[in-house]
């Protein structure tokens, strides 16, 4: 018998061994890249100390940084995606301590809700009537709510016109 292999540290999950978890988390990393471009792309990873029961992925930061639950067997493409911009959200709040992603209507911190079968982005919505809940975007479509952010073309601020 030999003794079971521990790595010394979290462990990528290599591309492929969970396809539908892949293709959610690279909805998730274009939403995170549209709004916080100075963000590396999130990661699947597998913590050592788990090793030895039922894998238990993580969706963690590049640097391998992760918070909240592990990810589980989802029925459905959809759920899955919900579920994995869940567990992102929780590491990046957790570990980067912003709030993510935020509305850009309100300024409101936003949550991943299932809408009629749709992944989306749910803001609660302003404080006064008339302004309510609403769905900002679908996952992994904030960068068509988001103004490409162009450095090249920033205004000078108090400048006086002549
Ligand atoms: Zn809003």
């Amino acid at each position: 018998m030999s003794a079971s292999f521990r790595p010394a540290g979290p462990r990528q999950v290599p591309v492929g061994q969970y396809p539908l978890w892949d293709e959610a988390l690279a909805a998730v990393n274009r939403d995170l890249a549209a709004t916080a471009p100075e963000q590396r792309p999130l990661r699947l990873t597998v913590y050592p100390e788990m090793a030895d029961l039922v894998e238990q992925v993580y969706v963690a930061l590049s640097n391998g940084e992760a918070h909240g639950n592990p990810l589980m067997p989802y029925e459905s493409a959809a759920e899955a995606l919900t579920a994995v911009a869940d567990a992102a959200q929780e590491t990046v709040s957790e570990r980067l301590w912003r709030v993510w992603p935020v509305c850009t209507v309100h300024d409101l911190g936003m949550h991943p809700r299932d809408v009629d079968g749709r992944p989306s982005w749910w803001c609660a919505g302003g404080s006064r009537k008339g302004d309510p809940a609403h769905v900002l975007a679908a996952i992994g479509e904030l960068a068509a709510v988001h103004r490409p952010h162009r450095p090249n073309r920033k205004r000078r601020k108090g400048g006086t016109p002549r």
